[in-house]
């Protein structure tokens, strides 16, 4: 009994000790710190490209700050990362159902794969509002249609026996034009435009946000509309193809088409980043949506991010850079 007494003391005492820490620490019952942080932090939710890699995600970033997130493309797994964010990075802005507004800088399938995704599992999970999406023109006609396709779903769930909101499988689909497109209490978004092959319109977004900037252009050449969005920014989220991809004559290529030729319309290489980031300044460039491999063992001709690295560096290009991987947090 004298033992048993003790023992619960030493209990009482161990719990006691723990409540003070976790109370000297704020964080939560996870372990996490508190999720209303004023500073807005990046978020790399998918850092792949059209290759269904398991290790990088579709592309989609987040900007999160005073507890809200703000999506910047949906690419294939977007919902899952930013689920994966709750329970890894205790970012509870990225609970799916608290995902309210997203950006689109294009309409490519590897960035809008996961748009039914966005739409419906927050909606089955409990958002009761409308999604608000912000993108290039073509965006109404893409929602309306995912919609339509998806109206048994949407009927059965809100009249049948779920009961789910018969607001939050909405969508306002706002097509946008470069400037000021979206400004509430945390953000001001600014689009610019881009230049991305046979697209007619795609556009890149800067963040302010608690003193932050973040600018994020999707794919794209480089352009001086990037350069000038930038100008010295805090966080600038670019594409990179390596020149070994590109000379990579192992490198499959199904299609059988030119490779070079439409790298140079379509997307940015190492060296011309290096190049554009000389003038653009960040304090910190993220690469993402690169032709790499994080299993060098599977996939021995694949760019590594090593590779990127040293490309970026050999281009003559010295300031902070770092390979982006899904579930970073800058
Ligand atoms: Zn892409
Ligand atoms: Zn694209």
């Amino acid at each position: 009994m004298i033992k048993d007494v003790t023992g619960w003391i030493k209990y009482a005492a161990a719990a006691a000790m723990m409540l003070a820490l976790v109370g000297a620490a704020a964080v939560d019952a996870a372990g996490f710190p508190p999720d209303a942080e004023p500073e807005a932090r990046v978020v790399l939710l998918g850092t792949g490209n059209p290759k269904p890699d398991p290790d990088r995600s579709g592309p989609a970033t987040a900007v999160v700050i005073n507890g809200s997130a703000y999506l910047v493309d949906f690419g294939p797994g977007v919902v899952r990362r930013a689920a994966a964010a709750v329970l890894d990075k205790g970012i509870r802005a990225l609970d799916p159902a608290n995902i309210r507004v997203a950006f689109v800088t294009h309409l490519h399938s590897d960035h809008t794969a996961g748009y039914p995704d966005l739409i419906f599992t927050p909606w089955v999970m409990g958002r009761s509002e409308p999604l608000e999406v912000y993108g290039p023109k073509g965006i109404k006609w893409m929602t309306d249609r995912i919609l339509e396709a998806y109206r048994e779903d949407i009927k059965i769930r809100t009249e049948g026996m779920e009961h789910a909101s018969k607001e939050g499988w909405k969508v306002n689909a706002h097509e946008i034009h470069a400037g000021v497109v979206y400004k509430d209490e945390n953000v001001t978004v600014t689009a610019f435009p881009t230049k991305h092959g046979e697209w007619k319109e795609s556009y890149g977004y800067r963040f302010d946000a608690g003193g932050r900037s973040i600018v994020i252009p999707g794919d794209t050449t480089p352009t001086q509309a990037t350069i000038d969005a930038c100008n010295g920014c805090d966080v600038l989220v670019h594409e990179a193809l390596t020149m070994k991809f590109l000379n990579n004559p192992m490198r499959p290529n199904p299609q059988g088409f030119d490779l070079k030729a439409y790298a140079a319309k379509y997307h940015t290489t190492t060296v011309q980043l290096a190049e554009l980031a000389k003038k653009a300044k960040p304090h910190l460039l993220i690469l993402v949506h690169n032709p790499i491999t994080l299993r060098p063992g599977r996939r021995p001709f694949a760019s590594t991010p090593e590779d990127l690295l040293r490309e970026i560096r050999d281009a003559g290009y010295h300031g902070k850079v770092v390979v982006g991987r899904d579930l970073d947090v800058y």
